[in-house]
């Protein structure tokens, strides 16, 4: 996929992605269908079929003014 244009003003975003913290490991963020389901000490969990399921998502940034777009492309 080529770096979107901003929606605002048009200038040429960055490309770039969340970052999640998982057992003190830094892992990039994932789109899952479905709702999350509450856990042990409210930490939401994402479950079986639904964690393996998830895409990556993919982040453009404008430098100019800051919107932020997210993807989750076909992988
Ligand atoms: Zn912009």
């Amino acid at each position: 996929m080529s770096p979107p244009s901003c929606l605002r003003c048009e200038t040429p975003m960055e490309k770039g992605f969340y970052v999640d913290f998982a057992h003190a490991n830094l892992m990039q963020s994932r789109w899952c269908a479905g709702d999350p389901e509450p856990g042990w000490l409210r930490i939401t969990e994402v479950k079986g079929a639904q964690a393996k399921a998830g895409i990556r998502v993919v982040a453009y940034r404008c430098a100019a003014c800051g919107y932020i777009e997210t993807y989750a492309p076909p992988e």
